[in-house]
């Protein structure tokens, strides 16, 4: 049966950990990796996170099954999240929300229940992008085409570029976007991008579906929701994926919520019911503990804002370490590296080539992905010297 199959490549990504793992050079530096990690290199858990544990520890009584789309208060809360407390989306019924493992778990639902309804056969996806979207929407049976998005010589939005390409797609077709913290780019549209990107989208009767991984890791977590906030504004009906891996650090507990806005409670209880098929079919129902966590945290205040500063501690370390490696290139003579403060999230374009990639595993010991994407979030102050020569000694070669 199985000896006529071909191996499949190695993902890009993971890939390099592999290689990473097996370099034994004591300073060796993993830039690849798409985890936060904190000034001294380690993914810690987070310590509203844990206090949640411990309560559950305490206070759950059953491993028994969830509902099919999770638990509503877990849906609720998401939408507070993504709208604002106040948003007619959160109790109004005409959002629905169902919990799916990861943002990952959310895109592929919600691929499927695109397929499965027959609502569209293509979904534009940014060039580039996380590499999983292309392979979750084929998968999904969906055909994808690519707008363009980075403007490689000045290092921002390829915005006119993207919009003309498109007034391409035909109506009914669907167009993923990033909420926020573009993925591997790290650039996000203005205000007033988002703003023309939501009319048009409306106008050409496109659908959204907007990719919700890193909110709160631009930002803040009001602040990062300007682009969903928006397209709500315009957009009766679209779709949202939102993770909770980075923003809480959960990410092995596979989190996530697939959102689907229609445009009245009637319809939304159609897709509520079909949503539940395609979760039934691919999952059958979400795993708990994760969900849980989250609930516990956002629905208690103390851990609230204990979660919104540990969140804020995340986003402002990484912030800090953009100016700091912009600033010391500089000083190094290796050149202008602003653009890096301008980029938003965990991951940063940093114009690097492949060579210059390639060298600085090489010669350094330092991994990145040969697309030029660096993970701001693995920099720290004892690496970040060392870091900082090497990509002096490679731009210079
Ligand atoms: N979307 C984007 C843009 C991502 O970068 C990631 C994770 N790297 C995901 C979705 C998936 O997140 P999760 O781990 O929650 O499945």
């Amino acid at each position: 049966f199985f000896d006529r199959i071909d191996a499949a490549p190695a993902d890009p990504i993971l890939g390099l950990n592999e290689a990473f793992k097996k370099d034994t050079r004591a300073n060796k530096t993993n830039l690849g990796v798409g985890v936060y990690q904190n000034n001294e290199g380690k993914t810690v858990i987070l310590d509203c996170v844990k206090e949640a544990e411990k309560i559950l520890l305490e206070k759950e009584e059953t491993k028994s099954y969830l509902p099919i789309t999770g638990l509503p208060e877990f849906g609720r809360l998401a939408r507070e999240l993504i709208f604002g407390k106040d948003s007619e989306f959160v109790d109004g019924g005409k959002a629905v929300s169902c919990h799916c493992p990861g943002g990952t778990g959310a895109l592929r639902i919600g691929a499927d229940f695109i397929h499965q309804q027959n609502i569209a056969s293509t979904i534009w996806i940014s060039d580039p992008t996380w590499a999983n979207h292309y392979q979750i929407a084929t998968s999904a049976g969906l055909k994808f085409e690519r707008y363009p998005y980075y403007d490689r010589a000045n290092h921002n939005l390829a915005f006119d570029r993207m919009i003309e390409t498109l007034s391409q797609a035909k109506e009914g077709d669907v167009v993923l976007l990033h909420a926020c913290c573009h993925n591997p780019t790290g650039i996000d549209p203005t205000h007033e991008q988002w703003e023309i990107i939501a009319k048009f989208l409306a106008e050409k009767k496109l659908l959204p579906f907007i990719d919700f991984a890193y909110q709160g890791f631009g930002h803040g977590i009001e602040e990062d929701a300007f682009g969903v906030r928006t397209i709500a504004k315009y957009n009766p009906e679209f779709l949202i994926a939102s993770s909770f891996s980075k923003n809480f650090g959960l990410y092995s507990e596979r989190s996530g919520v697939l959102t689907v806005v229609s445009a009245d409670v009637e319809t939304a209880v159609k897709v509520m019911s079909q949503v539940k098929i395609a979760v039934r079919t691919a999952i059958s129902n979400p795993p708990a503990h994760g969900e849980k966590i989250v609930t516990t945290v956002l629905s208690d205040p103390t851990l609230r804002a204990k979660w919104e500063d540990e969140l804020k501690g995340m986003r402002e370390r990484i912030s800090k370490m953009r100016v700091l490696l912009s600033h010391k290139l500089k000083d190094a003579g290796a050149g202008d590296f602003d653009f890096i403060t301008e980029q938003n999230g965990m991951f940063s374009f940093s114009g690097l080539d492949k060579d210059q990639i390639e060298a600085l595993k090489r010669d350094f010991g330092i991994y990145a992905v040969a697309s030029g994407r660096i993970c701001v979030a693995g920099i720290n102050s004892n690496n970040i010297d060392s870091i900082v020569e090497a990509i002096t000694a490679v731009v210079k070669k």
